[in-house]
């Protein structure tokens, strides 16, 4: 799932590298342009349980 980096906002970068844990998914990305490095956590929200 592609980013935009929040520094410089270069568009559709890809995750370097990223993994789920539950029903998070994280992802590190690295921008190709500054060099901004930045990771995410989205909630996948797949199967209707509220977070503990
Ligand atoms: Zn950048």
């Amino acid at each position: 799932m592609n980013d935009n980096c929040p520094a410089c906002t270069r568009p559709d970068i890809p995750p370097i590298t990223g993994h789920t844990a539950g029903n998070q998914a994280s992802h590190l990305y690295r921008c190709p342009g500054c060099g901004h490095i930045w990771a995410t956590n989205r909630d996948l929200g797949a199967y209707g349980q509220e977070a503990a």
